[in-house]
């Protein structure tokens, strides 16, 4: 039972109107307090909560925990008990801090060990990612890119309304939202010349992604069925994938994405579960041609999540650029779980899957500056009357998504990143 997502519950902890975080949320991270010491735990408003605090003073009694779970730099244990564990913790942090619950409430001294400020403490990256995996799963997002790199003609391959097409990332350039990244150098071949040069971007994006988390699979040689897929899905945190377009024009055939893609990833910090993302279901686009029958799932497994991106200037107001949505996915992450795994493939607990650059429909939904400036023929406007093709040194990128429904928002914070000249 999901009791932790009764929607009527309130919390004695005091929780910001519009708040990403109300009771009801309950997400995952790793943090490091004022007295340098590293912990897990959950968040309920603006209060960070040092759940290995919370399981020495014994307020997690009866839920079969090894003791050392929550004292942990990662995730990875605690997400490798599995979801009936991570429901009944969820459930057990909502009895906790429920308006009517007197436990902690009224017990100042040990609230002074648990409960910290959100806005004091530091952030760290909440799980040690052994695979990471992108997908290319917007239909929207994929003809864009087509049409641009390849022609009208030719926009989507004859395999991509087939399965989900991904490729294997890169996982130690992945990093924590707050972390400023250096444009990156490589080789490109400008328009017209006849040979590769060497330098810095000059066409550094963004794209705006969802990744999963997974947690162990089966062994290697088993797969992992569609109708069964989120039962090995802890959570999803927002994903912005920078992007070198020049560096990625000249390098990705035949083999794909490479030096364009792995200098960095940045992930936002809180890992909002499946199961809080429940209220927020919905059926994904119609797939026709008719997927094959590994790829057929009888659930609703779209999530209608907003997606939002800010631009701002060095010392300048973020500009929202673009206002997209998780639910304009083609291929489900149930799906692109299956598909991954359909070949015998496995999958280890601290995996990140992410979703493809989330384009929607309209030219405003579009997830990256390639589609919203056209290629650079569109410059982009600006607040202040600056104009953008690509991201610029000293622009910080943010983005942000929640989901809301009946007054209920879950909300996933946000994941930002400054831009700094090459080294
Ligand atoms: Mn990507």
């Amino acid at each position: 039972m999901l009791t932790a997502n009764d929607p009527n519950r309130k919390s004695w902890l005091e929780t910001p109107e519009n708040t990403d975080f109300p009771i009801q949320n309950i997400p995952f991270g790793v943090f490091m307090a004022d007295d340098d010491t590293v912990s897990i735990g959950t968040r309920i408003g603006d209060t960070a909560i040092d759940l290995s605090a919370l399981q020495q003073l014994g307020y997690l009694n009866g839920l079969e925990l090894p003791n050392d779970v929550f004292l942990q730099d990662t995730l990875n244990d605690f997400i490798t008990l599995g979801r009936p564990t991570w429901r009944a913790v969820r459930n057990r942090i909502a009895e906790l801090f429920d308006a009517d619950n007197e436990e902690l409430r009224e017990n100042q001294e040990h609230q002074g060990d648990i409960l910290f400020d959100a806005h004091e403490v530091q952030m760290l990256m909440p799980v040690f990612i052994q695979d990471y995996t992108d997908f290319y799963s917007s239909r929207e997002h994929a003809e864009n890119v087509g049409i641009m790199f390849r022609g009208k003609e030719n926009a989507l391959m004859p395999n991509w309304l087939h399965m989900p097409i991904g490729y294997h990332g890169r996982s130690s350039s992945i990093i924590i939202s707050g972390e400023d990244v250096h444009r990156p150098k490589g080789q490109t071949m400008p328009p017209n010349a006849e040979k590769p040069v060497f330098g810095p971007s000059k066409r550094l994006d963004f794209e705006l992604e969802m990744a999963f988390i997974t947690t162990d699979g089966k062994n290697l040689g088993e797969s992992i069925s569609v109708e069964e897929a989120e039962e090995y899905i802890f959570g999803m945190v927002l994903f912005n994938d920078w992007s070198a377009r020049d560096i990625q024009k000249w390098e990705y055939q035949p083999l794909g994405p490479f030096l364009g893609k792995n200098f960095a990833s940045s992930i936002s910090p809180w890992v909002v579960t499946l199961d809080a993302l429940e209220p927020f279901r919905t059926s994904g686009p119609k797939q026709d041609p008719e997927p094959l029958e590994y790829l057929q799932n009888s659930t609703p497994s779209g999530f209608d999540i907003n997606l939002d991106v800010y631009l701002a200037p060095e010392g300048g107001e973020d500009s929202k650029i673009s206002s997209s949505n998780f639910k304009y996915m083609y291929w489900s992450m149930a799906q692109q779980l299956a598909h991954h795994t359909v070949n015998g493939c496995n999958i280890n607990a601290g995996d990140m899957m992410a979703s493809g650059t989330i384009s929607g429909p309209t030219e405003e939904s579009y997830g990256s500056m390639l589609e919203l400036s056209w290629s650079g023929s569109k410059p982009v406007k600006l607040a202040d009357g600056q104009e953008r093709t690509f991201i610029e040194d000293g622009d910080t990128v943010t983005m942000r998504g929640f989901g809301k429904k009946d007054g209920l928002k879950i909300g996933f914070g946000e994941v930002r990143a400054k831009i700094l000249p090459a080294r």
